[in-house]
């Protein structure tokens, strides 16, 4: 039995019911959803594809997708990933799109971030930069476990709280160090091996970052491999870089192949695309729900829309649970 599985907060059958999927996916015994997004081939080029059609074809395979989560959790085995494109590079390229015309939260900016000529609410371009990514030992009991959360800090926010607890890089776009997918890719992929229990996509706020980390998580999918110049280029945010932690990569497997839950620490303030998306993604899903209906998150967040974005997204979470009980939460 794993360290994560002897905590005794699993003898709790609402936690060990609630979090099952995560649990599984954790210690390897079920593959993470990107994994299965990856066996599910779409007969589009995505690249060459209208994002209309790319979007019908989100609708289309997301029944084929749960059907097939479903049989892996009642003990079905993985089948083999697509040869060509597959759900998860369908999901890459509708984030890109996105971009175009950033629509990831609900200020609706319809920028165009890749030229980043101009700036929306999140203040952010098309590059995303890490603050930090390190073993979080700070973390809910399930999620830090014995060897932590492996959580990367992303810089900038869609929202203004004036409490926030991570202002030094929600506030300054500019903090950390410019990555690229490659290099998100190799933070997770060394955080898993030296034992993290999940990847913890966290900032600021993540999903103004969504195209960068869908990206990450399709190479993930994909039998990425870092190199040691990748390796290098992560190594400069890893804030516990100084301790020493044993690699275990067959703590990182499942079939052969690289194996995490994802796990996405979010305000939540986010469009329905983008949820679209990330439910193919998303293993356990950690929303910090921080005001009710009133003004308090104009007041205290400059942030309009607030209780009917985060309450409609959380009522989305129950009802795909309720789909598929124990699955999510
Ligand atoms: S992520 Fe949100 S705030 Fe940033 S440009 Fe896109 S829609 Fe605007």
């Amino acid at each position: 039995m794993s360290d994560l599985a002897q905590l005794r907060v699993w003898d709790d059958p609402a936690i060990r019911g609630a979090l099952s999927w995560y649990f599984d996916v954790a210690e390897n015994r079920r593959p993470a959803k990107f994994r299965i997004a990856a066996t599910i081939a779409t007969q589009l080029d995505p690249a060459a594809s209208s994002e209309d059609a790319l979007w019908a074809e989100l609708d289309e395979l997301t029944p084929i997708f749960l059907a097939r989560w479903q049989a892996i959790r009642a003990g079905a085995p993985l089948l083999s990933a697509a040869d060509g494109p597959s759900l998860l590079e369908l999901c890459r390229e509708l984030a890109y799109r996105m971009l175009t015309h950033c629509n990831f939260c609900p200020w609706d900016c319809r920028i165009d971030r890749v030229a980043g000529t101009k700036f929306g609410a999140c203040k952010l371009a098309a590059g995303s930069r890490v603050s930090s990514h390190f073993h979080h030992t700070g973390e809910e009991l399930f999620y830090r476990g014995t060897q932590g959360s492996g959580t990367i800090f992303f810089t900038s926010c869609n929202m203004r709280c004036a409490f926030c607890q991570n202002g030094d890089i929600s506030t300054d776009k500019d903090n950390g160090v410019e990555t690229n997918p490659r290099t998100l890719a190799a933070m997770a992929w060394t955080l898993r091996r030296e034992g993290c229990h999940n990847i913890n996509w966290v900032g600021g706020e993540v999903v103004i970052h969504l195209h960068s980390i869908v990206h990450a998580i399709a190479l993930l999918g994909r039998n990425y491999a870092p190199t040691q110049g990748e390796l290098a280029h992560a190594r400069k945010t890893k804030a516990d870089r100084f301790l020493s932690f044993d690699e275990m990569p067959g703590a990182a497997i499942y079939d052969g192949r690289f194996n995490s839950p994802m796990l996405w620490n979010s305000n939540f303030f986010m469009t329905l695309e983008s949820m679209k998306i990330l439910r193919i993604l998303t293993d356990v899903w950690l929303p910090d729900f921080k005001f009710g209906p009133g003004r308090c998150a104009m007041t205290l967040a400059k942030t309009p829309w607030y209780w009917e974005t985060v309450t409609r997204n959380i009522a989305l979470l129950d009802e795909w649970g309720r789909n598929f009980p124990s699955a999510i939460w």
